[in-house]
């Protein structure tokens, strides 16, 4: 099938795509890169091949033969997102808080409801993205352990989502003290820029993302199709809950591509009544019950896209409707085997989240991470730079 890789243009008419490169020429910066989930399921059709064919090994070698200094991952932080919006519902749910709790990491849900429902934003849990939480621990505990100054540091991210470049330029993105992320490309802009700089996908062998800020497990990875940050949270919530393994890994109760499914999830004592969401159309008749006291649950996941991030619109654009339902169901089901075949599958596993917590954060939902992990709405007023 025909696919479309080109750079986008902002409205100042600079391509991302120019600035990135400008920075990798620029002996004064650091580099840091981070890949959002649904990349590495999407970036190869670009390069010819099958669609929704799985890469991430080839996306890191790509990403340092364009001679990023530190290579990282947004899976790790998907992670970390877990950690923090687990504990944050658990908190909601055992001590009264507002509920039903609602996703935040979907930029264009976050502001369509800061726009159209105001009101209800106290629904929002206050995390950030795992981009924005990447952004903000790069130039805070990445400067530190790599010895390096945060004003030096030069922030890109990797994303299947031109709505990320908008969250990256919300003006209270900025928790450690500069810009957490310079600039985002999407799916499209970083296979342009590969081609651009004559590397031959193809032929790339497979590399590793960087430790610490690189090591993700499969609850990340499903960050990138719909019910997959609900399949994570629940993985955790479930045993930080009860103390006890949850019985399995697998949750097929949230997996599909309806537009709003729910189900219960029997968690130790708790009963939790759970609700996913994806494309934004679907959303307008939850709130609506939502603000006439009819909707009875305790935490939904919102995602604009048709089946979440691996069918968002910075990814490779399929122009014939027959081979854009085929990638989305392949990205999907490679998303899934990913998460299948990591050695770790839930968030608090990751070795490298434990010392990240050790080190620096001290605990969940603590000082340090409501200070860089978490956020506050613009509630009806215009975001601007
Ligand atoms: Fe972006 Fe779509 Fe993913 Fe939302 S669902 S974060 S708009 S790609």
């Amino acid at each position: 099938p025909d696919v479309i890789s080109e750079p986008l243009f902002a409205a100042n008419h600079v391509c991302d795509v120019d600035r990135v490169k400008e920075a990798l020429k620029d002996p004064s910066k650091i580099t840091m890169v981070q890949c959002a989930p649904a990349v590495r399921v999407a970036l190869g059709e670009d390069f010819g091949m099958e669609l929704g064919s799985l890469a991430p090994g080839k996306m890191a070698a790509a990403l340092k033969a364009l001679k990023f200094d530190k290579v990282y991952d947004t899976n790790f932080a998907a992670d970390l997102t877990i950690m923090e919006e687990g504990n944050e519902l658990i908190k909601r749910v055992t001590t009264g808080g507002t509920l039903p709790m609602f996703t935040s990491c979907c930029p264009a849900w976050v502001k369509f409801l800061e726009d159209n429902y105001p009101e209800l934003t106290d629904h929002l849990s206050t995390c950030k993205s795992p981009q924005q939480m990447a952004g903000a621990v790069f130039k805070t505990y990445g400067a530190e352990i790599n010895n390096i100054e945060a004003k030096d540091i030069y922030s890109v991210s990797i994303m299947p989502c031109t709505c990320k470049k908008f969250e990256c330029d919300r003006p209270e993105m900025k928790s450690s003290g500069y810009r957490d992320v310079d600039v985002v490309l999407t799916t499209r802009e970083l296979a342009y820029l590969i081609k651009d700089a004559n590397i031959d996908f193809d032929t790339l062998e497979d590399s590793e993302f960087e430790s610490p800020l690189g090591i993700y497990t499969g609850a990340g990875t499903i960050f990138g199709v719909t019910g997959g940050v609900m399949e994570a949270a629940l993985r955790t919530s479930y045993e930080v809950i009860t103390g006890e393994k949850i019985p399995s890994i697998d949750l097929p109760a949230v997996r599909g591509s309806e537009g709003f499914r729910t189900a219960q999830i029997k968690v130790g004592d708790l009963t939790l009544k759970i609700g996913i969401v994806t494309g934004l159309k679907n959303i307008v008749p939850i709130l609506e019950d939502l603000k006439s006291g009819k909707l009875n649950l305790d935490f939904i996941e919102v995602m604009t896209c048709p089946v979440g991030c691996v069918s968002g619109g910075g990814q490779p654009k399929l122009l014939l409707e027959e081979y854009r339902e085929l990638a989305y169901n392949n990205r999907t089901e490679a998303t899934y085997i990913h998460d299948k075949n990591l050695p770790l599958r839930k968030s608090h596993e990751n070795p490298e989240i434990t010392k990240i917590y050790e080190e620096f954060l001290k605990e969940p939902l603590g000082n340090v991470s409501h200070h860089l992990l978490h956020t506050k709405y613009c509630i009806g007023k215009e975001v601007t730079n």
